[in-house]
């Protein structure tokens, strides 16, 4: 009687259901559920390791750039 194993709404348990929003990267849409809060943590703390690893990609565009302006002046 401590914690909730299921969510009465939308009837997943703990588990699955961090599991399952964090896949979709969205807090969970049923309103009330009793995990959301959890999820919600969860997505952020994904979100932090995405944010570090899109900005390799930003170095790699900035020499592309430097690469078609040599180009023009050739
Ligand atoms: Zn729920």
């Amino acid at each position: 009687m401590s914690e909730m194993k299921r969510c009465p709404i939308c009837k997943r348990s703990k588990t699955k259901a961090i599991q399952e929003q964090t896949t979709q990267r969205v807090a969970c849409g049923v309103n009330g559920c009793v995990f959301s809060k959890e999820i919600v943590n969860a997505i952020e703390s994904k979100t932090k390791i995405k944010v570090v690893k899109q900005n390799k990609p930003k170095i790699k565009i900035e020499k592309a750039e430097k690469l078609k302006i040599k180009i023009v002046k050739n």
